[in-house]
């Protein structure tokens, strides 16, 4: 049984009069100790999966359909104090910008206290002596668990946020965006103590970034996400020796820490408003050098291209094509043909 299964999970929020239509049929497993990785631009939906799946979306947004399936139960379905127990115990996230979500006004160290109290019937003592082994297992000085959150640098408290989110031993942690926020000498040395971390406490994890090259590092498989649906998803390593998605090949491009012999090459334009979108055709048709006429009349059916390589485009059987074409930086600069 996998640890987690979502099934068609579509989220909408309320905006005015409008709605958004923030995440369409999402669909993934991941298994015990494994790892998810979730890429996409801006506003593509990332952080609203991992929301629907805690079951903290802001008051308006709903799940719309679907279901989330974890350690065999749908947690859509489960009682707000079911929910509130798994949360933390089972399930655990390191929030986007998680650093400046520490309270000023506590001690670092109380506030990781008062997490593992909430959830455990233990003398404080022991708490703290439990915080202070967690912040040695970030990486962290139990000494700095005495420091208020302006004493503490970025990359610090990061570290503090990854281990509020261990504080309980959970067996899935959800990683939204985790080192953003960061210079990229203290991004990289955080995401090595993720990955050292993993290893050795074996949670799996969904990993959120818009950066395809951490992704490629750091997770087994990967899903690519653009307007709120997935485009591509497979294993990581299939997916990058055998990318089928324009999207995809166009955030390889932009990132070329993962080819690095290759320049830089953006992807041209923005993702679309979701606000009262209809369905009509591929959303990245506007951006994409290869749309041909069917992209605007249907939205493309999710292919099993081979076995667990699942792909959104009508233009699957003329990959070959598609990937020559997608490094020249020519094929960028001209306008989609629809
Ligand atoms: P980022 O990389 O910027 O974090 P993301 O991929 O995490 O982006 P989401 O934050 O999930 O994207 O947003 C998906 C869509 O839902 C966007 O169009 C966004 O404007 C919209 N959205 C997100 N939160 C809300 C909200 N609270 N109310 C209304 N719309 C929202
Ligand atoms: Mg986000």
């Amino acid at each position: 049984m996998a640890l987690l299964e979502v099934h068609d999970l579509d989220v909408e929020y309320l905006v005015g009069d409008s709605i958004v239509r923030a995440v369409r049929n999402v669909f993934f497993t991941l298994d015990e100790g494994k790892n998810l990785g979730i890429v996409g631009e801006s506003g593509c939906g990332k952080t609203t999966v991992a929301k629907a799946i805690m079951r903290l979306l802001p008051r308006n947004g709903r799940v719309a359909g679907g279901r989330v399936v974890f350690e065999g139960r749908d947690i859509l379905r489960l009682e707000d104090a079911q929910m509130r127990s798994l949360r933390w115990e089972k399930l655990s996230t390191i929030p986007q910008s998680a650093m400046n979500t520490l309270d000023p006004v506590y001690r670092v160290g109380d506030q990781l206290c008062e997490s593992i109290l909430t959830h455990r019937r233990i003398p404080r003592s022991k708490a703290w002596k439990r915080s202070v082994e967690l912040a040695e297992l970030v990486g962290l000085e139990g000494k700095r668990l005495a420091n208020y959150p302006h004493q503490l640098s970025g990359g610090m408290k990061q570290r503090f946020a990854i281990a509020m989110a261990l504080s309980l031993d959970p067996s899935l942690i959800i990683a939204d965006e985790p080192t953003t926020a960061l210079d990229v000498i203290t991004q990289d040395r955080i995401l090595a103590k993720i990955k050292e971390l993993q290893e050795g406490l074996r949670f799996a994890m969904i990993y959120i970034s818009h950066d395809i090259g951490v992704i490629a590092e750091v997770c087994d498989a990967m899903m690519v996400m653009y307007a709120g649906r997935i485009v591509e998803y497979g294993i990581t390593r299939e997916l990058f020796a055998d990318t089928y998605h324009p999207y995809t090949l166009g955030l390889k491009n932009a990132f070329p820490s993962i080819q690095a012999d290759r320049r830089l090459i953006s992807i041209p334009g923005f993702p679309p408003s979701l606000v009262g979108i209809a369905d009509e055709g591929c959303m990245f048709r506007p951006r994409c050098p290869f749309a041909i006429e069917g992209c605007g009349t249907r939205v493309p059916p999710m292919a099993e291209v081979r076995p667990g390589h699942w792909v959104a485009c009508l233009r699957t059987d003329d990959v070959g094509l598609l990937r020559e074409a997608a490094q020249e930086q020519a094929t960028w600069l001209e306008s989609a043909v629809i």
